[in-house]
């Protein structure tokens, strides 16, 4: 079973919008085993779909066209469909009905031009269509399977999920659930993450175990397919204990989970709280800790300390450190996590102070160097990044961030080593 999906709008292809549908469309017939070897995008001209549709009959056994079923000049779809299959295009009463009934409903008068909308080819049946005027259609070509749907992205996902889905599997064409589990990790690159689980990523194996990586944040997506979904959550079940046992500290969380969360647990499973002390990142650690909800039990606040004189006046940093060590120093980090514990009275201090670039690198300290402080009643400690002199600034800022919440969420754990 093979699927094409074919977007259709001049708007698509010009750049003015992207095509967001094909995306959900291969996802959703992905989750239900049915996988797309083909997206087309196209723009509105009736040669060109009815070429695109003939050739994706021939190679798909599903075919999914989204777009081209308004009212309007431009939308051309009924008639492409119409043209490659040869047959005339006939009026539904029922369909011409309910686009009435669409806009009586609505107390506005129904533009003759929508009339067309009630048209289908010879053969096939409407889709209705709850939320629209634009009924999809359903029709049969030789051995394939061509599904209309309208374009606006809301409309196509409702019609997608309560008429297309059911069909599908009235046909038999669907007889499996796949699932999807995320495990993310954090603290190694993509490869050498790999590297631990080749046995785990090889082609073929049973569930699938693929691997990306967002932001340095490195993800196991597992997929399991089974009759029901409680059946294919079963058949990951043992790939995902492996994962978690195998990549212990480095599991920062599952599903939608980063950093954040994944401090705001342990702060939480902890009862501790935390302040900050932020020079490069410029707030930017907090600003990912408060997008939680309820953190502001665990998170005192923070300090953005950018000039020297910021972090001598505010956090008590020793002016002669700074002299003899530079701002960008394990010294430095160590007071500014001290000032910052002691400022806000909390049971954690964390600090960042590093070079973001473009300039200011030097031979010693180059552009990606960044130090972070951890502070606690029990002592303080420090760890050196490099994140690179030839990041741009704002992937140097990011990643210190993500890092430096890394290191307070194994401080917490009580694994400083990593
Ligand atoms: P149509 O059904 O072709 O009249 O499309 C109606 C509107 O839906 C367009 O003006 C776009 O804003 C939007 N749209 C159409 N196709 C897509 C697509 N493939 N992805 C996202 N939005 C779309
Ligand atoms: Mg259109």
């Amino acid at each position: 079973m093979k699927a094409e999906i074919i977007a259709v709008g001049s708007e698509l292809v010009s750049g003015q919008c992207l095509d967001t549908n094909s995306q959900w469309l291969s996802q959703k017939l992905g989750d239900r085993g049915i996988p797309t070897h083909f997206h087309t995008t196209i723009g509105d001209d009736l040669a060109e779909n009815v070429a695109v549709i003939d050739a994706a009959l021939n190679r798909a056994d599903l075919v999914l066209i989204s777009g081209g079923l308004g009212p309007t000049q431009d939308d051309l779809t009924r008639q492409a469909l119409a043209d490659v299959a040869k047959v005339p295009l006939q009026e539904d009463p029922t369909s011409l009905q309910a686009i009435a009934d669409f806009f009586a409903r609505r107390h506005r008068e129904m533009a003759s031009r929508n009339k067309v909308q009630a048209l289908f080819p010879m053969g096939a049946k409407p889709i209705p269509n709850r939320t629209g005027t634009a009924p999809g259609i359903w029709m049969r070509v030789g051995t394939s399977m061509v599904v209309c749907l309208p374009g606006v992205p809301s409309e196509l996902k409702i019609m997608f999920t309560e008429q297309v889905i059911p069909r599908l599997v009235d046909l038999n064409w669907i007889d499996q659930v796949i699932v999807h589990h995320k495990i993310n990790l954090f603290g190694r690159g993509e490869s050498e993450f790999e590297a631990m689980a080749m046995d785990l990523t090889a082609r073929g194996r049973v569930p699938a175990v693929g691997i990306t990586a967002s932001d340095a944040t490195i993800s196991f997506r597992i997929s399991g397919t089974g009759p029901d979904e409680a059946e294919a959550r079963a058949a990951i079940e043992p790939t995902l204990a492996i994962i978690r046992d195998r990549f212990a500290e480095f599991v920062i969380g599952e599903g939608t989970d980063d950093l954040p969360e994944a401090v705001a647990r342990e702060l939480a499973r902890t009862g501790k709280t935390l302040a900050l002390a932020e020079s490069c990142t410029g707030g930017m650690v907090g600003e990912l800790l408060t997008n939680i909800p309820g953190i502001s039990e665990h998170f005192l606040g923070g300090v953005v300390s950018y000039a020297n004189s910021a972090k001598i006046g505010l956090l008590g940093v020793p002016e002669t450190l700074l002299a003899v060590y530079g701002a960008v120093s394990p010294e430095v980090a160590e007071a500014m996590a001290i000032g910052a514990r002691l400022k806000f009275g909390a049971d954690l201090g964390l600090s960042i102070t590093g070079i973001a670039g473009p300039d200011g690198g030097s031979e010693d300290k180059p552009i990606g160097l960044v130090y972070l402080g951890l502070s606690t009643a029990e002592g303080v400690t420090t760890k050196r990044l490099d994140i690179g002199p030839e990041q741009p600034r704002a992937i140097i800022r990011r990643r210190s961030s993500k890092h430096a919440l890394n290191y307070v969420r194994l401080g917490l754990k009580g694994l400083r080593t990593v």
